[in-house]
């Protein structure tokens, strides 16, 4: 028999919910991206809509996996949802952060209660980011605890719905990254204000703060409980994803160890985001965390490793504290384990990530990069252009030299820590007429981005009028190209 979570009581067997009868169900809404290998699950919500069952308030966890490009696909998963919480008479909503402020106006005007925990987006929501969240919803208490389980997660997705494969390893923990401003002579014109002065980790990331550590036997519990918790609760669960994974290399070794033979790792791969630093700094540490996950029936897999930068004044820029030595004996690292992979440890195909383009940016930082990728061969580099929000050392800096632009403001659920993003220009205009062109032209080179930088940067050192490059044109160009070659 179906539970009528929302309701908090089953209906008779074989009767639909009456009509109009009233309801006091807890929406959890998560967005999330899908991936060419699964969807991605939110642990988060998933807890705090187990926490309202337990408590004895109806709830349910609502997926939405996004296409990752298909925006009218998306308009209609998201349609999909607003029509199944009026369908379940649902009567709050809990989000991250709304969606978008259209997706507000509906569910606010079938007069459902919009909560929201990250950020406050959306003027009708209650902005909640602790207990108070049970008292706003109080009128929908049973009274009596509601099974945790049974039906506690609904996808929305595409027709043919896949299952929860993966989630992120969080644990309330901050990075472990916390080098501060202070003798950071980029950074010396801002630290007037408290806030930077401050600051801890990179200088446009906030995951430093606040400084939350635990002795990692503690982390290591709480990492086997949360997986156990998330097989449970997902049970197709193939990938663990470890965001700053060099915050958990001793506590997964204490896990690992202490847990042999548990049940709770096999079949399962941990996938890491690394410092390349803290590779070159820990490399044995990590083969052997990885032979104890394969004794466990587990393997560690590196995902993305993030170079960023391989210039000195651009490492200064994003205050990363990794050296090009140390960037350069990762980079060796790495090629040695792809083609000799310890035992546990998958490196192949892995993402070095580079962020090239900050307001800062000079054409030497580009070629010193390109250099560095082609040295090593990181030809799968995934290239970024900085991304800034407020509160970091980095927009502050920006915000002072006139670099950020006014205007849009682009809602992020931004893995950095801040929740809105925004646009920025370029101090060189040969640099902002490289993004451009980059920019542009990027969608057109999936897995050859370093290739186009190289490409790009050469038609702008050899452009008369860099900035009237006409980008598009050039796009159009290469897609005819490519039309034509599909037909041959
Ligand atoms: S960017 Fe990564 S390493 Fe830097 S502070 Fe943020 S989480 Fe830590």
């Amino acid at each position: 028999m179906t539970r009528d979570y929302l309701s908090g009581s089953s209906p008779p067997p074989g009767q639909a919910p009456q009509a109009g009868a009233a309801t006091n169900g807890v929406a959890c809404v998560a967005f999330s991206t899908e991936s060419p290998h699964g969807s991605r699950g939110d642990s988060p919500l998933t807890d705090l809509a187990r926490l309202l069952r337990r408590s004895g308030f109806p709830s349910r966890v609502f997926h939405v996996h996004l296409h990752p490009s298909d925006g009218k696909e998306n308009d209609r998963r998201v349609q999909r949802l607003v029509e199944r919480l009026i369908g379940e008479r649902c009567r709050w909503a809990v989000f991250h952060e709304i969606w978008t402020a259209e997706l507000g106006r509906q569910l606010h005007a079938a007069g459902i209660g919009l909560i929201e925990m990250r950020s406050h987006t959306f003027p009708e929501a209650i902005f909640s980011d602790g207990p108070d969240l049970l008292t706003h919803v109080s009128a929908c208490g049973t009274g009596q605890s509601l099974d945790e389980l049974t039906n506690l997660v609904e996808i929305i997705g595409p027709l043919e719905t896949r299952p929860v494969t993966a989630v992120d390893l969080r644990l309330q923990q901050s990075c472990g990254y916390t080098r501060s401003l202070a003798d950071n002579p980029f950074y010396q014109g801002i630290l007037d204000d408290p806030e930077m002065a401050a600051h801890k980790g990179c200088a446009h990331c906030m995951n430093a703060r606040p400084d939350q550590r635990l002795v990692p036997v503690q982390v290591a519990e709480r990492i086997v409980e949360r997986i156990r918790n998330d097989r449970r609760v997902f049970p197709h669960l193939e990938t663990i994803w470890m965001p700053f994974a060099e915050t958990f290399y001793d506590s997964l070794a204490i896990a690992l160890r202490t847990t042999h033979g548990d049940p709770v790792w096999r079949d399962l791969t941990l996938v890491m985001q690394c410092r390349p630093d803290v590779i070159a700094q820990r490399a044995e540490e990590i083969e052997a965390v990885a032979a104890d996950a394969a004794a466990s029936g587990t393997q560690l897999k590196i995902g993305v490793v993030g170079f960023e930068n391989f210039s000195p004044p651009e490492i200064l820029v994003l205050n990363r504290g990794a050296t090009p030595d140390e960037l350069d004996r990762a980079a060796v690292i790495l090629n040695r384990w792809s083609a000799q992979p310890p035992p546990g440890l998958v490196v192949r195909g892995f993402t070095p990530s580079f962020i090239l383009f900050t307001p800062w940016t000079r054409i030497e930082d580009l070629e010193v990069n390109l250099h560095r990728i082609a040295r090593h061969g990181l030809w799968q580099a995934n290239i970024e252009r900085l991304r800034v929000g407020p509160g970091t050392p980095a927009y502050e800096r920006a915000r002072r030299d006139g670099l950020v632009l006014d205007g849009s403001v682009r809602a992020a659920s931004h893995p950095n820590g801040y929740t809105s993003e925004r646009e920025i220009r370029f101090a060189d205009p040969l640099v902002a007429a490289v993004s451009a062109g980059f920019e542009r032209l990027r969608p057109l080179a999936h897995s050859e981005q370093p290739e186009l930088l190289a490409g790009v940067l050469a038609a702008v050192a050899a452009a008369p009028d860099p900035a009237g490059i006409d980008w598009d044109g050039v796009a159009r160009a290469w897609e005819d190209v490519g039309s034509a070659a599909r037909t041959l």
